[in-house]
């Protein structure tokens, strides 16, 4: 599912050429809504009865509408257009290592419902609530929900649709997308946190990052993973197992052990739960370990050295980390999304610091940013394996 770069695309002539100046028109709408016809006849050099028979085929079917008029450039004013919102089209679900959310959006992605509970160990015990609230939702929609996208905090194989290993919770081999199709009728997708919030990032993320080509997210959550957008498309490598950085090993006595059970793992030093033991052995109260992550940035932010220096910390390993995947790969922009991105203003000298300290003179750095999807990016996540699938449709590979 490569995504388009509108700066370099010229507007196709010939056959099979109208699916494709018709996804352009679409993906200018999307990127660029409200817009006019003669805009998107300006921007894509299609002639205007071109991009407007297309815009006509695009609002039949359902996916822009208009939405009266624009600003007058001196003659008559232009009739606008955005995504069609009237109703939803997609079913996220983001199973993380505590929570499950449910959310239908429509197809720019706004979220319209949404439901939520605690994830259980047990792979059943979690998807049959999950499945019961897809009923209902479907059911709510009549007919409206075209596919359901679901992010796994794990090892999983998109191709099949399988959690391989989730290793919070051992499940071995589930067949998720199966037993979610069957249950539900509908196509159903699945793909690990992290290349799911990437692809959120390539989507619907910030000019910045949704215009690189390649660019790497960095999730820091329960653990830490990555996912790596190259030219423009998910990279997955066999069987979908990319971007394993987590188990990289960055030092020798970490505050926790890695999800893999090691103790010199990236993610031993840089994940929420490393945050949270170096807070709790700092203030020297072994009771407080229940404390939760969202807590410690909240202390921090409200001004607690403590806390803060939990985080810095913490940034400085995620620095080391991000210093190698940049040497490594030389991204345009690294992207850290989760809670901890929440504390931007505090990580951010540590993490660049550390990060300028291992660039080696003469090699290129990268922008490090924070992520802009918002409070539940994995949910984000979960909702564009649809919505991005649908845009970039006539461009699969
Ligand atoms: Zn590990």
């Amino acid at each position: 599912m490569r995504r388009l770069d509108l700066r370099t695309v010229q507007a196709a002539r010939g056959n099979t050429i109208r699916d494709i100046n018709r996804q352009i028109v679409l993906n200018y709408v999307r990127e660029r809504e409200p817009i006019s016809r003669a805009e998107i006849a300006r921007v894509t050099e299609l002639q205007r009865s071109t991009v407007s028979a297309i815009v006509e085929d695009l609002t039949s079917e359902g996916l822009i509408e208009e939405i009266g008029a624009g600003e007058s450039t001196g003659g008559r004013r232009p009739t606008l257009l955005r995504l069609r919102t009237a109703e939803a089209i997609a079913i996220g679900v983001s199973i993380t290592p505590t929570r499950t959310t449910i959310a239908t959006s429509d197809l720019a992605g706004r979220v319209i419902d949404q439901t939520e509970f605690l994830t259980d160990s047990d792979p059943e015990r979690t998807l049959t609530p999950v499945i019961e609230v897809l009923k209902q939702f479907c059911e709510a929609n009549k007919g409206s929900i075209e596919a359901v996208g679901v992010s796994l905090p794990g090892l999983v194989d998109p191709s099949t649709g399988n959690a391989l290993y989730i290793p919070y919770f051992k499940w071995r081999d589930v067949p998720v997308a199966e037993l979610i199709s069957k249950a539900v009728g509908l196509p159903s997708v699945i793909d690990n946190d992290a290349n799911s919030i990437a692809l959120a990032e390539l989507w619907f993320g910030r000019p910045e990052v949704n215009h690189a080509r390649d660019f790497i997210l960095v999730l820091v959550a329960e653990g830490v993973g990555t996912g790596i957008i190259f030219d423009g498309q998910v990279y997955r490598g066999e069987r979908g197992a990319a971007g394993e950085f987590g188990h990289m090993i960055v030092g020798t006595k970490a505050p926790v052990p890695c999800s893999c059970g090691n103790l010199d793992c990236w993610e031993a030093f840089s994940s929420e739960r490393s945050a949270i033991a170096r807070y709790v052995q700092l203030i020297g109260q072994p009771a407080r370990q229940d404390i939760t992550f969202r807590e410690v940035v909240d202390r921090a932010l409200g001004g607690e050295a403590e806390a803060n220096w939990a985080l810095v910390e913490t940034a400085r390993f995620l620095g080391i980390g991000i210093s190698n995947l940049i040497v490594g790969f030389s991204p345009e922009a690294v992207v850290v999304g989760g809670e901890i991105a929440r504390a931007w203003s505090l990580i951010e000298p540590a993490l660049t610091e550390t990060i300028r300290h291992s660039i080696r003179r003469g090699l290129p750095s990268a922008r490090i940013l924070p992520s802009t999807l918002g409070e539940n990016p994995t949910l984000r996540g979960a909702l564009s394996l649809v919505l991005a699938r649908k845009f970039a449709a006539a461009f699969a590979a």
